[in-house]
């Protein structure tokens, strides 16, 4: 089992392991280099990790053959996915009827408001503009509220 490593030395790892690809900034380079100087373990991973990368770069890429597979088609799996078609039209005729039968309950102002509002919108702009519009617009707040509730 692997002994937990300490912050510093954990850091001096993943940034050894940026370094190999490349993508470690300079001054992380020199903290990672201060490091390794003091930290006999981290030094031997950077070296180690380094070897084995560069033996991994070295290989040449190796390509697999294509993969195949086969599905057999029968005629009851074509039944099957008419059936399920089928389901899946009627499912959505359905909540189509569920949807319009809902519409005729009566809305208060405030939701017809935000439909018009938002349905006379077409760009993102417009949008962003009704947003800003909306934050500016001062609310009323109850001022003449009674100290004590009667
Ligand atoms: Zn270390």
């Amino acid at each position: 089992m692997m002994e937990p490593l300490g912050q510093l030395c954990a850091r001096a790892r993943f940034w050894a392991s940026l370094r190999l690809d490349g993508e470690l900034s300079e001054l992380e380079g020199a903290l990672l280099d201060a490091h390794t100087a003091r930290c006999a373990d981290c030094a031997e991973f950077l070296a180690s990790s380094g070897a084995a990368t560069s033996l991994l770069r070295a290989e040449p890429l190796v390509s697999h053959a294509p993969i195949r597979v086969t599905v057999p088609r029968s005629p009851q799996r074509v039944l099957v996915g008419a059936a399920a078609a089928a389901v899946v039209v009627g499912a959505a005729v359905l909540g189509g009827l569920v949807d319009n039968s809902s519409s005729h309950s009566p809305k208060t102002e405030a939701s017809r408001a935000n439909v018009a509002s938002v349905g006379s919108v077409e760009t993102a702009d417009e949008l962003r503009r009704l947003r800003r519009v909306g934050l500016l617009i001062p609310r009323w707040l109850p001022r003449d509220l009674p100290s004590e509730p009667s």
